[in-house]
């Protein structure tokens, strides 16, 4: 059985997981390409306006597997810890693509609740299983080899500092980039300071930073200008924990851990700026990224700057902005050490 998986939403977060997962019942995996203009304009053809970009993005890689699979996998991801809950998006989302993409195959899902504890997480796990073998032992072993592989990923990203399209490059060799566009072909602004690098963190979610369309390459224009670039996946879980004490004291959606609690460690410790990237009609991140927004007014904290994406962003736009905000970061530094 070939298994699709969309290079969209949940894609860098899990897939050594789930592609370990389905291989080891017999499975093939096959991935959208990465995005490109005619992947987002299709997907936007298919929701309403006010959909969030990376759904949107979502839809047109389904459409993108049409015909290349036997099947495709979409989980609703409701939650992964109690009392903290998914975005609309990732609780509905198998049921919004049969919805908007009829032409869809057949959907593989798997419903991942922590409310309803761990048993009926290993009841869901055997019943998508249950589309490969009847031995219940073999889909469990294939998820707890799964899990180490998950695992083994994270290693990489925490402990060797790699970005998650790096550390997918390490274990499976599959995320050379495509040519890319203006952004990454800038020439170099001259270093300020050629002793002291500066420091910028990213912050937001993972199918935006390292979608290339749909961020503008825009961490690969900071580490073209001399920016040495820190991320959510870098940092450990106490680190991300203990930024999102210092701000909210408890996260309220599962996936606003890396925006708050990056963003809450970053602020203070680490870097010289901060850069939050939200998609326009994201109700979690604009509550969310504006708490981060409020603590960089602290005094100490370091510079922040916010960018909302849409479909209609242009580059030039998020250059300009880029350029201002690095001009900043690098006199701020640079008098601070004078001053030291
Ligand atoms: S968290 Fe925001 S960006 Fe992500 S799927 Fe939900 S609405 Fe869209």
């Amino acid at each position: 059985m070939k298994i699709g998986i969309p290079r969209a939403l949940l894609y860098y977060q899990y897939y050594p997981m789930w592609k370990h997962f389905f291989e080891e019942l017999g499975a093939e995996v096959v991935v959208s390409p990465h995005t490109t203009r005619v992947i987002l304009s299709s997907g936007i053809s298919r929701v309403v306006a006010d959909t969030c970009l990376p759904a949107k993005a979502y839809m047109g890689h389904v459409m993108s597997l049409v015909g290349k699979c036997d099947c495709v996998f979409i989980p609703a991801i409701r939650s992964l810890k109690a009392k903290v809950f998914n975005c609309s998006k990732f609780l509905g989302l198998p049921d919004m693509t049969r919805a908007v993409v009829p032409e869809c195959p057949p959907i593989l899902s798997i419903d991942v609740d922590m409310n309803k504890g761990e048993k009926e997480l290993w009841r869901e796990i055997d019943r998508l299983g249950r589309h490969f073998t009847r031995n219940h032992s073999k889909v469990r072993q294939a998820a707890m080899s799964a899990w180490q592989k998950h695992l083994e990923y994270c290693r990489l990203m925490v402990e060797e500092g790699l970005t998650p399209p790096q550390a997918l490059e390490r274990m499976f060799g599959l995320e050379a980039e495509p040519e890319g566009k203006g952004a990454s072909k800038e020439k170099a602004l001259p270093t300020a300071d050629a002793s002291g690098q500066a420091h910028i963190a990213v912050i937001g979610h993972p199918y935006i930073l390292y979608d290339h369309h749909v961020s503008h390459r825009l961490i690969n224009w900071l580490q073209q200008h001399n920016i040495r670039v820190h991320t959510p996946e870098m940092l450990a879980a106490e680190a991300i924990d203990s930024g999102i004490g210092r701000l909210v004291g408890q996260s309220y959606w599962t996936y606003e851990y890396e925006v708050v609690g990056a963003g809450g460690h970053y602020l203070e410790h680490d870097v010289d700026g901060v850069i939050g990237l939200v998609a326009f009609g994201c109700g979690p991140d604009s509550l969310m990224m504006d708490m981060v927004r409020r603590h960089s007014a602290l005094p100490g904290a370091a510079a922040f700057m916010n960018l909302t994406l849409e479909e209609h962003t242009a580059e030039a736009g998020i250059v300009t902005r880029l350029e201002a905000f690095v001009d900043m970061v690098r006199r701020k530094k640079r008098r601070k050490e004078t001053c030291a």
